[in-house]
């Protein structure tokens, strides 16, 4: 019966909290386009900005997302959603690395739970997430959204949704 687990999400990834200067320039590059998108942010309601970004595998393209609220609530998006709807509609249904951006004083803003049965929908394989935070007085100021000491948390999307629902059927 062992085969049962075969196909489970086991994360393959350690989360850590590294710095963003020790980052990948292909990875820097997807923070900034997340930073970038949240500026967009449609967010009378709450004021909670949020950027997202993903890469495609097959043409290392950058799909971007900001969160868009709704009067009526219910019919929110969130950034990573609205980023991979993007994609998908554009013919990208796989992606080898993610990012988030949102400002949280005392914390890393990870996806929530919707986001992360939809960001597990397009990974074959355990993608790696990057989470970091915005300074909005940064922005503000014209100086670089992102520094060098600033922390990223490096996590994966079987950490953030281990053992998650899928068919099977593909
Ligand atoms: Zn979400």
């Amino acid at each position: 019966m062992a085969h049962l687990m075969e196909n489970f999400a086991r994360p393959e990834k350690t989360e850590e909290v590294v710095t963003y200067g020790s980052l990948d320039p292909s990875v820097q590059e997807l923070l900034l386009a997340a930073s970038e998108v949240r500026q967009r942010a449609y967010v009378p309601y709450s004021g909670f900005k949020v950027g997202s970004a993903f890469r495609a595998t097959a043409t290392n393209q950058i799909f971007t997302g900001c969160n868009v609220e709704n009067a009526a609530f219910t019919p929110c998006s969130c950034a990573e959603r609205t980023a991979l709807a993007k994609a998908v509609s554009e013919g990208a249904t796989e992606f080898s690395v993610g990012a988030v951006l949102a400002y949280e004083p005392d914390a890393f803003t990870t996806p929530c739970g919707v986001c992360r049965q939809f960001i597990r929908e397009f990974a074959t394989s355990d993608i790696p997430i990057y989470i970091a935070q915005a300074i909005d007085e940064r922005i503000a100021n014209k100086e670089e959204p992102l520094r060098s000491d600033d922390p990223v948390l490096c996590t994966s999307i079987f950490n953030l949704l281990p053992s998650s629902f899928r068919t099977y059927k593909k």
